[in-house]
């Protein structure tokens, strides 16, 4: 993959996982193939890059996030994306075993790639690193580092750019630092819900890193920030087996998953003058972080067994929106 993300700002990725236990037991099929930067099921998909199951977390943080790390610390704003079915790897992307170093995704990966860059820079770069941590549930903003705030709202600051009103910021000044509010977030995320595998597949969950530098001398500021967002998953939920809560939940991640894709695809196509960002909380909240001059990247997970071949295609089909 190029270096150079401003020529095509919306990079998308394909992750396979490998099989997994009960689907080798169960006698499921693998069924991609793998051909080159392309994955065949069916038909071929131009994806940016496809990565085999065999791929490991170093691999996939140093072919997509290392060169976004530079760039939000050259005050580019930027945006990584996990979609796909549950189960189909997004958190192991995103997060990984956050205290395996090799298990470890891209979050805890980034974290520490900011702060070697950063005692690598120039001493007269003061860095003010804040981090926010939420999700949102049935289209409500819930802070994951206070449990009190639990309906945050949308507003624009001066200059038009949204954000999470009242969303707790935390200023971190090492990797383990960031680790700690990972860990306290999640942990805050356990207790408010009876079972969390369920609970984490249907909300979109949204770490925030803001990092902002200003040069001792000549007071010259740069700003960037980054989002990582580990999203609801993307399955159909039958009409027949639903009802109530269960196929309102479904209803809701419906509607913000496409509004998603929407914007993706208006900015992929790159001619439309209308963006349709205001159609959800999420793409509100991600409006400049977003296409034009940022850092895009969407990672696809898969599922490789056959079990889950229409879910699969339909995971595909969404990451060729935006190419
Ligand atoms: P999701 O967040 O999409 O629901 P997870 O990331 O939790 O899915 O993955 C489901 C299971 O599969 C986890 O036990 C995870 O460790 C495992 N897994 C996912 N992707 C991989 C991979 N690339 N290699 C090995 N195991 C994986
Ligand atoms: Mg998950």
């Amino acid at each position: 993959m190029a270096d150079t993300p401003a020529e095509c700002n919306i990079k998308v990725l394909c992750r396979f996982r490998p099989l997994n236990q009960s689907e080798i037991i169960r006698g499921d099929l693998f069924l991609p193939k793998f051909q080159g930067d392309d994955t065949v099921i069916g038909k071929p998909y131009a994806f940016d890059r496809v990565f085999p199951t065999n791929t490991t977390q170093e691999q996939v943080y140093n072919t997509c996030a290392k060169q976004i790390v530079k760039d939000v610390l050259s005050g580019y704003n930027g945006t990584i994306f996990a979609y796909g079915q549950t189960s189909s790897g997004k958190t192991h992307t995103m997060e990984g075993k956050l205290h395996d170093p090799h298990q470890m995704g891209i979050i805890p990966r980034i974290a520490e790639d900011i702060f070697n860059h950063i005692f690598a820079m120039d001493e007269n770069l003061e860095f003010h690193i804040k981090v926010s941590y939420f999700e949102i549930y049935m289209d409500k903003i819930r802070d994951l580092l206070d449990v009190t705030k639990t309906n945050l709202s949308v507003h624009e600051d001066k200059n038009r750019v949204p954000f999470v009103k009242g969303c707790t910021e935390r200023f971190v000044s090492s990797p383990d630092e960031v680790m700690d509010v990972i860990d306290e977030g999640k942990s805050n995320r356990h207790v408010a819900v009876t079972n969390m595998n369920e609970h984490s597949s249907r909300s979109h969950s949204i770490f925030l890193i803001n990092i902002k530098q200003e040069h001792v001398e000549t007071e010259q500021k740069l700003c960037g920030k980054l989002y990582l967002v580990d999203l609801a998953g993307s399955e159909k939920v039958s009409k027949t087996g639903a009802a109530g809560s269960v196929l309102d939940e479904a209803k809701n991640i419906n509607k913000s998953l496409s509004a998603l894709g929407n914007v993706i695809s208006a900015l992929a196509e790159g001619t439309k003058t209308h963006v349709p960002y205001r159609d959800s909380k999420m793409t509100r909240i991600l409006q400049d972080s977003l296409g034009g001059n940022c850092r895009t990247t969407m990672f696809i997970c898969c599922s490789p067994s056959s079990y889950n071949e229409g879910e699969t295609k339909s995971t595909l089909m969404f990451g060729q929106r935006a190419k």
